[in-house]
Formats: C-alpha cells, structure tokens, sequence
C-alpha cells in the first residue's frame, strides 16, 4: 500500500537557477558568461529578434570572435520545429557543441533558445520531443534576456513549438532557463500594441490561474501580487509606457508565469490554442480577442480587461467569426477539446458534461 500513498499529487517544479533584475543589468552578461565559456567547443550561440539589427542593442550584445549569432525575424510566424531541426543542424555542422545558447527577444525567441538548447543534446527532430518529459538528455547552459515581458516564457518549463501535428512544447526541467537577465530598459521600445497584448497575456494567465481547482496558497500569492501589478501598468492615472511601469511588467510577467506553473491556465487559453493552431493568430493576441468574450466564465476578469482596453482605447476586432466555415471553427473545438489539464482546473472533473464541441463551436462563434 506503500505505493499508492507515495503517488505523486503536488507538482513538484524546477526554477530558474539564477536571476539578475535591474536597470542595465544587460551590461553584466558578458560577465555572467564569463565562466561557461571554457564548456564544450567553447564558443556562444547569440539568438537575437532581428528586431534588435540595427538598433543600439546590437552593439553591446557581448559577443566574441568565436561565438555565433543569428538575427531571427518572428514577424512571420512562431517557432516552428523545423526551424529549430535545421538551426540546430546548422550549428552543429559548423562548431559542434557550443558552451550555451542566448536568447535576446520575446516569447518567441525565449522559446527558440529553450528549444535549441535542449535539442543540441537530443537526437532527431523535436517533433519526437513534443510533450512532457520526452526529453532524453539535459540541453546545453542556457540564458534567456527578454525583451517583451508578459508571455513568462522567460520563467516557464516549456518551450511551445508548432510541429507539422501539433502546436506543444517540449516540456520539461532542462527546459527551463539556467540564467535570466531582467533588464526593464530592454522592453522600453515595444510597440503600443504588442505591450498591451503581452501584458494582457500576464493578467490573463493570472484570473485562469486563480479560477480553478488547481489554484492554491502559493500560486495565488503570486497571482495577487502580478495582478496588482497589471491594475498599476494598464489602469489609471499612472498607467502606460514609463521606466517605472516597465520595471512592474518585468516581474508582473514573471510572477504570472510562476502562479501558472503552480496552477493551471484555463478556458482563455484552451480556446486560444485552437485559434492558434488552425488559423495561426498570434498568442498573446489570440487571448485578448478570446478574453473579451468569456465574461459567463470569468466574470470579474472579463470587466477589468475590458477596462483596460477601453483605458488603452486598443481596437479588438469582432465578427471575426463570420469569415469561417464550418469546418474551420469544428478544428479549432477539436484542438481545444483536446486539452483536459487545463479543463479539469477550470471547470472540474465533470468538466466533459459542461465542455463539449458544440459549446467550444457556440464559443467561437461569439468572437
Ligand atoms: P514575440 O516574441 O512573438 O514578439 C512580438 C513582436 O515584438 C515581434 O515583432 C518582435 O520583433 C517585437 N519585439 C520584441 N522585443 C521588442 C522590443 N524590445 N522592441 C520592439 N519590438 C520588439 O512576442 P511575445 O508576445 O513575447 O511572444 C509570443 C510567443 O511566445 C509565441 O510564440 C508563444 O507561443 C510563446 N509563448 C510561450 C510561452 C512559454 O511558456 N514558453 C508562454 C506563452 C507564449
Ligand atoms: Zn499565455
């Protein structure tokens, strides 16, 4: 009976070893490198948003002779696992095994570099990987930097990849950054939009995190203190583009992605995956034009986003659903369905009685 009493009921999750926050704390990442570089061929893989081409940034990434940078645009679309099966290819075809990969950019790059990193260890395509704990062997030393904050991908154990089947990331504790540098001044230049949609992401991961059964002491701790950050950054007479807002997003970010992780997303982000995976809507943005039609579930939370984006004036288009077919919305359920972690915390153990294709397809129907 030993058995039954040791299963595992409380997840157990591996952090971000070391974390660096502050105002030009960018300057200390040659610094922080300084140590790994002696790691396998011994040499650095620079993955920068090409956003940052051009820009002052460039000049003072801390790259050697040695190391190797790419500028990748994610303009176009997510990351996908083909573009890290031939990245990764790539790089090995020219230096071997780098001492450790960085990743400077948004979501998308920190899911990049989390996936590079782990696939430069795993043979064969990272469709194999595309789960929870399918990874064989730890990745190499890795370091993200954003520079959007509001995904938590900078925070989270996965690293979302769509795969020619499935929009899933490859989950598990290698995944996770071994460094994070913080530096607010970083996200200073994100467009108007952008900066609403991914800090909506935040406040989103927090009202799922807090509604629902997997929410507990710990992940609401964090959820209130994010949220509160939220209401400071987009609400009110001291809200939008400042240094001192910047500072708050940072860790707001942070701290969404952290109740999540003890918790559990929900009906927002269910649905925003479907939307993703069929019709290739962006993530962050996927949610707000989600969100702003689940008031029957998250009541409380639907008001205040609606709030913000009134406050921000941000133009969420409607009848969006008008333009898709029948067989376009049925896929979208199907993908939506198909993610009972995040309904069992939302709705329940009867959450297949309250959830159905025809209630995701009415859902969908209403954006
Ligand atoms: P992003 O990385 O997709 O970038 C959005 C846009 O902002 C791009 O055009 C980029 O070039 C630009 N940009 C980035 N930094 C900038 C800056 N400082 N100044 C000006 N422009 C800048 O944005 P995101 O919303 O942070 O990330 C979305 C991605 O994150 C999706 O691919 C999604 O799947 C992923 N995601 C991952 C997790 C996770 O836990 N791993 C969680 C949620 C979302
Ligand atoms: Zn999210």
């Amino acid at each position: 009976m030993v058995a039954a009493q040791t299963q595992t009921t409380h997840k157990n999750f591996k952090g971000i070893e070391k974390t660096v926050f502050g105002r030009g704390s960018f300057s200390q990442l040659d610094e922080i490198l300084a140590p790994r570089r002696g790691d396998n061929e011994g040499y650095f893989v620079f993955i920068v948003d090409n956003y940052f081409k051009g820009k002052p940034l460039e000049e003072r990434v801390p790259v050697h002779a040695e190391d190797l940078t790419y500028y990748i645009s994610v303009e176009e679309h997510e990351p996908t696992t083909e573009q890290i099966d031939q990245l990764r290819d790539e790089i090995l075809a020219k230096k071997g095994l780098p001492s450790g990969v960085v990743g400077i950019g948004g979501g998308s790059i920190m899911d990049i570099a989390k996936a590079l990193s782990l696939m430069l260890t795993n043979e064969g395509s990272s469709t194999l990987y595309q789960g929870l704990n399918l990874i064989k062997k730890p990745g190499v030393y890795h370091v993200g930097v954003p520079t959007i904050s509001g995904t938590g991908a900078e925070v989270s154990m996965t690293a979302v990849l769509t795969g020619p089947v499935k929009k899933l990331g490859l989950k598990c504790e290698w995944t996770v950054f071994n460094q994070v540098v913080l530096d607010p001044e970083l996200i200073a230049s994100v467009p108007r939009n952008w900066w609403f949609y991914t800090g909506m992401d935040t406040y989103i991961h927090c009202v799922e995190s807090e509604n629902g059964r997997m929410n507990n002491a710990y992940s609401h701790a964090y959820a209130e203190q994010a949220m509160k950050l939220c209401r400071e950054v987009y609400l009110g007479e001291q809200s939008g583009q400042t240094p001192e807002n910047d500072d708050k997003l940072m860790v707001a970010s942070l701290m969404g992605g952290l109740s999540l992780t003890y918790s559990e997303v929900g009906v927002c982000h269910a649905l925003s995956y479907g939307l993703s995976k069929i019709l290739g809507t962006r993530h962050c943005y996927a949610n707000c034009l989600i969100m702003n039609h689940l008031e029957d579930y998250y009541p409380e939370g639907v008001a205040e986003f609606k709030q913000m984006v009134a406050y921000h004036q941000i133009d969420l288009p409607q009848g969006l659903a008008n333009e898709w077919d029948d067989e376009t919305i049925t896929k979208m359920a199907h993908v939506s369905y198909n993610l009972p972690h995040m309904w069992l915390h939302a709705i329940g153990d009867n959450w297949q009685e309250v959830i159905t294709i025809d209630v995701l397809k009415d859902l969908f129907r209403r954006l």
